[in-house]
């Protein structure tokens, strides 16, 4: 978990391949469905464009189906869901009845509003490879050219300081509760997300050693 742009994608490429476990990013399900105009992403899209939330129960039910897909049998990881506390009930309902397994860990990625949108404004993305990257913090080698595939870079539409500003508000309003509910779980731990990518990783590693 975390604000938008503190670093959850980044981070949960390289966890899920150091695992060996499914990543499923809402966000990623959300947009990959737009760009094939399925009924889903038709749902999705005006409400990802506003930077608002897709409504709870669009959301709990692409979340339903895919842990029952059989590569979630190895463990997976939950990026960008939960985001708020029906999200989290259907979970915590979910993980207990249907699939009999509990959370190891909910780690929550922390930092500064002000560099949260730089973060986001900045963001660059292959559209090919879907590679992150940074216009001043991870910059490509070649402006707009992916250094992994040659793919072309591209800016999320919501990603502009208008919605990005939206979406940071939305974090706060209906995801922030989500602290508390997993703090009172046992757990919740904080990472801190201003720091280099490879410090991040130490301490999310750090953070699930102590847990799995
Ligand atoms: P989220 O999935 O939480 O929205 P991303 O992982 O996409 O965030 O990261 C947002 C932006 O910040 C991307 O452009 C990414 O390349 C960059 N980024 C991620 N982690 C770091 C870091 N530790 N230091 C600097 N830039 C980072
Ligand atoms: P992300 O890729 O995580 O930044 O998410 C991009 C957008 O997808 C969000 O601004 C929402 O519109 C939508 N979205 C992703 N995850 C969720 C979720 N758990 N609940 C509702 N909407 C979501």
């Amino acid at each position: 978990m975390g604000p938008p742009g503190a670093g959850k994608g980044t981070q949960a490429e390289k966890i899920v391949e150091k695992f060996g476990i499914a990543h499923i990013s809402t966000g990623d399900m959300f947009r990959a469905a737009m760009d094939s105009g399925t009924p889903l992403g038709l749902k999705a899209k005006g409400f990802m464009e506003a930077g608002a939330l897709v409504p709870d129960e669009v959301t709990i039910g692409i979340v339903a189906e895919r842990l029952g897909q059989p590569d979630c049998k190895q463990g997976f990881l939950l990026d960008g869901f939960p985001r708020t506390v029906a999200q989290a009930d259907a979970l915590t309902s979910l993980l207990a009845n249907n699939l009999g397994v509990r959370l190891d860990a909910v780690l929550n990625i922390e930092m500064d509003r002000e560099k949260l949108l730089k973060r986001l404004t900045g963001r660059r993305l292959c559209k090919t490879c879907g590679t992150s990257y940074h216009t001043e913090f991870i910059p490509p080698a070649r402006a707009d050219v992916c250094d992994k595939c040659s793919g072309e870079l591209y800016q999320r539409q919501d990603d502009s300081l208008e919605t990005a500003r939206k979406r940071l508000q939305v974090h706060d309003e209906q995801t922030k509760p989500l602290i508390e509910y997993y703090r009172q779980q046992g757990v919740w731990q904080k990472i801190e997300g201003d720091q280099p990518i490879q410090q991040v990783l130490k301490a999310i590693l750090t953070a699930l050693g102590q847990k799995i």
